[in-house]
């Protein structure tokens, strides 16, 4: 078995963007420890304690040689249009099929098919596992991370092998003087080119985040109900991006441009019934009522009052609590 028969598999199991790379060491690994002990990590622990493995791949797999990253374009054709104050934002990568499980489902068929004939051993890897799936993109040829800190609208999923492959070309970085990213973000949380403070970052706050959100971080937060898309879309790389017509990208009815009104409606069932199967669920019901009360707090909109109101009353005091910060912001509006 070759690399050129590796990437033949992953294409013909469905990836549209594959490379290999090495191992490393890499210098933006050395940063990595660095951006935990600022905190910019902020509730995100499960990064502190996989710390070991990301830094070392070796500590998961003695023997490690190579990292076969592989990619799917998630952009679908849906333009920014649509928006009325009335409506709430989920971040694009939500709306269709939880891609954990799809990428997931893939790797593991090209990690067994690679086991099969080539004898090495495989780990798989999507955004779960303590491997740095960023800077192995980047130096498996598959993308640049820009100055958002983001590889441009693509799920990456990694297979670390013990099969020493021939490795791939680094992407350069294509940001050049642009700093879009920089000075879209609503709550400047990408405190520097390449540098990403989590803790003021949206879609940190309204997925990661268990805790309240803080009270001066809320108007900020505008419309997202879940994640953030901004600093992606400002992108004029991601503006040449291909749409992909995978149907398990598509957005699943009710989350592009929900509309306010009816999410304050649902009972625990439709909302369960609205996340299932999608990446929202990581948030929990809770969660996302939570979002939700700030969302409509932000919205502007007087006359969501009397639904915000059922929910000075509901049984879980986060919500409580974000519900009457909303209601009395847009009682101001009043
Ligand atoms: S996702 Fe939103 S809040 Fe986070 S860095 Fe990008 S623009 Fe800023
Ligand atoms: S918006 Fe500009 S600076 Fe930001 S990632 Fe894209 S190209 Fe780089």
């Amino acid at each position: 078995m070759n690399s050129a028969e590796v990437k033949q598999k992953a294409k013909d199991i469905g990836f549209e963007l594959f490379g290999i790379a090495p191992i490393g060491p890499f210098p933006e690994a050395v940063f990595y420890p660095k951006w935990l002990e600022s905190g910019y990590a902020g509730e995100m622990r499960y990064l502190e304690r996989q710390k070991a493995g990301r830094m070392d791949p070796q500590s998961v797999l003695p023997g490690a040689r190579s990292v076969i990253v592989c990619a799917m374009n998630y952009n679908t054709n849906r333009p920014l249009t649509g928006y009325d104050r009335l409506r709430a934002w989920v971040s694009r990568y939500a709306w269709g099929e939880d891609y954990h499980e799809t990428l997931h489902e893939k790797l593991e068929e090209l990690s067994r098919w690679i086991e099969e004939f080539s004898l090495h051993r495989t780990r798989t890897y999507v955004d779960t596992g303590p491997l740095l799936e960023r800077v192995y993109a980047k130096y498996a040829g598959v993308g640049w991370f820009g100055k958002n800190t983001c590889i441009m609208h693509v799920f990456l999923g990694c297979i670390l092998t013990d099969f020493e492959l021939p490795y791939d070309t680094p992407v350069p970085d294509r940001c050049g003087t642009c700093t879009r990213c920089l000075e879209a973000c609503p709550t400047g949380a990408i405190i520097e080119p390449y540098v990403l403070d989590s803790r003021k970052c949206i879609s940190y706050t309204t997925i990661e985040l268990r805790g309240d959100i803080p009270q001066a971080d809320r108007p900020g937060i505008g419309h997202h109900l879940f994640g953030c898309d901004i600093c992606q879309d400002v992108c004029p790389w991601n503006r040449k991006a291909r749409y992909s017509a995978n149907p398990a990208f598509q957005p699943k009815e009710g989350l592009f441009w929900p509309e306010i009104e009816k999410l304050l409606d649902f009972n625990e069932d439709e909302w369960r019934q609205l996340i299932r199967g999608t990446a929202m669920k990581r948030a929990k019901v809770k969660g996302l009522l939570r979002n939700l009360m700030v969302v409509a707090g932000n919205s502007g909109a007087p006359r969501l009052l009397p639904r915000l109101r059922k929910f000075l009353s509901h049984s879980d005091e986060q919500v409580r609590s974000h519900a009457e910060w909303a209601v009395n912001r847009l009682q101001d509006h009043d």
